[in-house]
């Protein structure tokens, strides 16, 4: 299999990059990745103003897939997120959503599958790639920002066992992923999840004329999520919500009625993340449903 190493470490999605590993259409690949954090916060209570936040936020690769060119799309099989058995986090003086007095830095124990929040409270792992994304065509996308290339989109659903559909701006597609979480809930809302070290093996391919999947695009064994970003959370639920709109009327031969009615009936609009440069939002909706008829 092919692997890269976690010092194939950058900080920005762009066609400028050089490509650290190659693989041929149908691969798969293991990406080994530091964490958010780049492995600097050393011991629980560790002071944050010790951290260079140059070096915060790496991604791994890029990988340059054969055969991809623009307009294609990457169908990227997660199969598989292996993680340390301890992560970090910070609750920080204006970083997130709330009034937190001072900087927090802890490291958290993993065991028998839970997070060991503390004594009393143990939180199941799910876990999750964070910043996963292709090159822009001309664009220079730091690995704090999601957008339509993917990115650091912080949406849950995204573990093992689910399809991920990018788009290829560039020859080679230049794929890069990092930002594991042991866990996260909706909207992030602190700044940070149990941010993780570890290894996400993925198998890749290479799909043509397949202007019909509304990229960035998941599916799930149970549900298909639409997403969009934007700065306003207005804004970005709407474009995720008008994706999946669009998607029922292709694939399962709805009116656009109908298909909002369904939607309004059945498709839960979620907020994935709120602390992004560019907010996150998800449309879901349950597969099989509509009857449609979408080819994986
Ligand atoms: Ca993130
Ligand atoms: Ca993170």
């Amino acid at each position: 299999m092919i692997t890269i190493d976690k010092s194939n470490a950058h900080y920005a999605f762009s066609s400028e990059n050089a490509p650290s590993a190659y693989a041929k259409d149908g691969d798969t690949v293991k990406f080994r990745c530091q964490d958010c954090y780049n492995g600097q916060i050393l011991h629980d209570g560790y002071d944050f103003s010790n951290v260079n936040m140059k070096l915060n936020n790496p991604v791994t690769g890029p990988l340059y897939i054969e055969g991809a060119e623009p307009g294609d799309v990457l169908r990227i099989e997660i199969i598989d997120i292996e993680i340390e058995s301890t992560g970090s986090m910070c609750a920080r003086t204006g970083a997130g959503i709330y009034e937190i007095d001072g900087c927090h830095c802890r490291r958290i124990d993993i065991e028998n599958g839970s997070v060991k929040f503390d004594n009393d409270i143990r939180i199941t792992i799910k876990p999750m790639i964070g910043v996963i994304g292709t090159a822009p065509e001309s664009d220079v996308i730091p690995t704090q920002t999601p957008g339509e290339h993917g990115g650091n989109m912080d949406i849950r659903d995204l573990g093992a066992g689910c399809l991920l559909y990018l788009p290829v701006a560039v020859t080679g597609g230049l794929l890069s992923m990092g930002d594991i979480h042991a866990v996260q809930g909706d909207g992030e809302t602190v700044i940070c999840a149990l941010e993780m070290s570890g290894d996400i093996t993925v198998k890749i391919d290479v799909l043509k004329n397949r202007n019909d999947i509304p990229t960035p695009f998941i599916v799930t064994k149970e549900k298909y999520l639409t997403t969009a970003a934007d700065k306003s959370l207005d804004v970005c639920s709407i474009k995720a919500a008008r994706k999946m709109h669009v998607f029922l009327q292709q694939h399962a031969g709805l009116t656009d009625a109908q298909s909002g009615m369904l939607l309004s009936l059945a498709g839960n609009l979620r907020i994935s993340q709120v602390v992004n440069p560019a907010k996150g939002c998800i449309m879901e909706f349950p597969i099989g449903l509509a009857k449609e008829v979408f080819e994986k």
